[in-house]
């Protein structure tokens, strides 16, 4: 059988087809009209960012199973995959513990005005310490978590970590669940209101999409810091820049884009109170290992080991009659 691993992903991902005896093709043009051409005859597919709609999915008569190094999905065609019977994976294990040191990161970053410091520290300026402004503890702080999913709980953790006061927002999990994680179930508009911290952990759908605009931000504290590692558009970008601008919030931690690469005149590179990363949360490199493994293992066990198939990590299994 045939996979194509579309994108880089870690050696150790590779040798797991190889060693089931796969025929790997590397793929890393991501062109549509390439895809198309190269995916005729593939079994599986272990994907990166690249997208996959409909139209290249017509092409791949052989295809049974897509599997995200990841665990969002918006850059495939799942409507066409469920009518299809194609498998649709993602790795669930392998990366909430990264994405969630990257939000504490960014939380501790801004609180404690890192980037200010340096500069001072650097520009021979250590005595004048004091005319830094004030900078602030997590400790007791409320921190809202929006998703309460696989990277929401691991925030959850490290924050409880710090002392701080975590209340959660996702109305698909029991509030009995939620408080026996140590947190506290709130309303979304409460929430906004009482929040020192948010951080975002949803998906981005219909539903979600400009989740946090311009009415919300009227709702937020001052001081507010508040970090977007789950998918751009969930916090409408326009919105932001003038809440950044006209510092209607303390600051901003942002992984993900509406438009990525964010094009070089983007205004959120004009905002000093916004620190940004390149869509990487995911991407230290133990999680790396750990998705491409997954991947690669999730595309085998689903072709040739069904048994070890780890069934959470198949996205649509109702939907393919595999339950
Ligand atoms: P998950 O599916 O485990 O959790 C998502 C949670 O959001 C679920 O508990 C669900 O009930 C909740 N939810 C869905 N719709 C909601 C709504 N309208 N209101 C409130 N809650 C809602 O997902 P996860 O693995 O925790 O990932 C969360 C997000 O992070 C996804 O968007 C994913 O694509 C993104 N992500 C980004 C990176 C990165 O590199 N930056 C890496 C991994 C995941």
């Amino acid at each position: 059988m045939k996979i194509a691993v579309i994108g880089q992903i870690h050696e150790n991902g590779i040798k797991v087809l190889e060693e089931a005896k796969f025929e790997i093709l590397r793929i890393n043009n991501f062109d549509e009209n390439n895809l198309k051409k190269q995916l005729t005859d593939v079994d599986g597919i272990a994907l990166r960012t690249a997208s996959i709609n409909a139209s290249i999915l017509l092409k791949c008569s052989k295809l049974k199973i897509i599997v995200r190094h990841g665990v969002g999905y918006d850059n495939v065609d799942i409507d066409y995959l469920n009518q299809n019977k194609i498998a649709l994976g993602i790795t669930s294990t392998s990366n909430a513990v990264s994405v969630a040191e990257h939000v504490l990161t960014m939380f501790l970053y801004l609180t404690k005005k890192i980037k200010l410091s340096d500069k001072l520290t650097r520009s021979g300026n250590f005595k004048n310490k004091s005319s830094l402004p004030n900078f602030f503890e997590l400790y007791q702080k409320n921190v809202l978590i929006l998703g309460f999913g696989r990277i929401g709980r691991e925030v959850a953790k490290r924050c409880i970590g710090f002392d701080a006061k975590v209340y959660v927002y996702d109305p698909f999990i029991e509030k009995q669940f939620i408080v026996d994680q140590k947190c506290i179930p709130i309303d979304k508009e409460e929430g906004f209101k009482i929040a020192d911290y948010i951080t975002v952990h949803l998906p981005l759908n219909k539903s979600t999409k400009n989740f946090i605009s311009t009415n919300e931000f009227s709702l937020f504290k001052e001081n507010l810091i508040l970090v977007n590692t789950a998918r751009g558009g969930i916090i409408n970008e326009e919105a932001l820049s003038s809440a950044l601008k006209e510092k209607k919030i303390a600051g901003a931690g942002i992984d993900v884009f509406e438009q990525e690469p964010p094009p070089n005149n983007h205004p959120f590179f004009n905002f000093e109170n916004i620190i940004m990363s390149p869509h990487n949360s995911a991407l230290t490199l133990e999680c790396r290992k750990r998705m491409a493994i997954e991947c690669c293992e999730t595309i085998t066990y689903f072709l040739n080991k069904r048994k070890e198939l780890n069934l959470n990590n198949i996205v649509n299994k109702e939907n393919i009659n595999i339950i």
